[in-house]
């Protein structure tokens, strides 16, 4: 079986082209368009661009997948309907129900935090490779520049959110202290680095973390903000205190994580931790998580695809594929997570 997968939710356009056979996938494609260059100078991503790149690029990264591939072999699409960017995800659904209607074939609509969950299964490379099995009931945090959503799944196809942040995500809110730092954008990563050279801790908020499976960010960013400013009033930031307040940010943040997943693995019987997301390819969390959780069995997406890629989304199409397809005028796209 064939699936061509297509993401279009946010700033990166993804396709790629799979073969299954009896759980077992091949990679013949994996093309990622990064619009990085062109929101940069905006701080962050601008809807309208994203949706304007997509269509740019979808029709390019097409051609390249069809010079080796005979589309009409394709056995069905999927594409990422939602929760992303609304502009970008109209671009993705009026591409892809175009293609569906010129290959005559149908749709597997994929949720795109999902996606990110089903990247633990496969690693990055051309051989053929089993699909990872998972054991449930699994709790899935996505953390990514746009969401942190905790989630308990029953199997593949049965999900329960339990929890989300009601303000800035967690990769959000390190983007927008590594700004204020006066750090260039993506700030995670950036974080990551300067916070291995720290020495001291700075202590900073954990906003309701007592209360259910919901975060919240915005105080922690806030008191952050307030902390960098008022050092900035006595001295100036050399890299010492800087490292110290990025090691201070990145630790209050995955304890909080940490603090919920525990929390939610007493309540649910939990097998399973899976991460996923831009977030994810923090060495120091997967670390400080593997450390925690002894019982459970952790999984954490390869650093490649721990972002978005159109690869997690044709693996989705796959996963997803007995919920059956629907007819292309049923198909809706959705900015919110569900
Ligand atoms: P995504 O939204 O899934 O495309 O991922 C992008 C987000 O992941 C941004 O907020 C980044 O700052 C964050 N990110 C990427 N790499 C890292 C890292 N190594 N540590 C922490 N955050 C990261
Ligand atoms: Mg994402």
């Amino acid at each position: 079986m064939f699936i061509l997968g297509i993401e279009t939710t946010c700033d990166e356009t993804g396709m790629a082209l799979i073969e299954i056979k009896e759980n077992k996938i091949r990679i013949l494609a994996n093309e990622l368009a990064t619009q990085f260059k062109v929101h940069q100078k905006y701080g962050g991503v601008v809807p309208i661009l994203a949706a304007r790149e997509h269509k740019k690029n979808l029709p390019v990264i097409l051609k390249k997948i069809e010079k080796n591939f005979d589309l009409k072999k394709i056995d069905f699409l999927s594409f990422s309907v939602g929760p992303g960017l609304l502009p970008a995800l109209v671009s993705g659904k009026e591409f892809v129900i175009n293609l569906a209607q010129k290959l005559n074939k149908k749709i597997i609509p994929v949720d795109h935090l999902s996606a990110h969950f089903y990247s633990v299964l496969i690693k990055n490379k051309k051989d053929w490779q089993k699909i990872k099995e998972i054991d449930f009931p699994a709790l899935v945090l996505i953390v990514s520049g746009g969401h942190t959503n905790l989630y308990l799944f029953k199997n593949f196809l049965e999900k329960r959110k339990l929890g989300e942040t009601l303000d800035d995500a967690a990769g959000e809110t390190l983007d927008k202290c590594a700004r204020y730092l006066g750090l260039p954008y993506p700030g995670g990563p950036i974080i990551e680095k300067l916070a291995e050279k720290a020495k001291g801790f700075f202590p900073l908020p954990k906003p309701i973390l007592q209360k259910g499976y919901n975060f919240s960010f915005a105080g922690l960013k806030t008191a952050f903000i307030q902390l960098v400013d008022e050092i900035r009033n006595y001295k100036k930031l050399d890299e010492k205190t800087i490292a110290d307040l990025c090691f201070s940010l990145q630790k209050t943040i995955f304890e909080i994580l940490i603090y919920k997943l525990n929390k939610a693995k007493d309540n649910f019987k939990i097998k399973t931790i899976v991460v996923s997301g831009g977030v994810a390819a923090n060495q120091t969390l997967k670390k400080m998580i593997k450390k925690y959780f002894v019982q459970e069995k952790i999984y954490f997406p390869e650093r490649k695809l721990a972002t978005d890629n159109g690869l997690n989304i044709a693996l989705a199409g796959y996963l997803l594929y007995q919920n059956g397809t629907p007819p292309l005028e049923k198909i809706e796209v959705y900015p919110r997570s569900i």
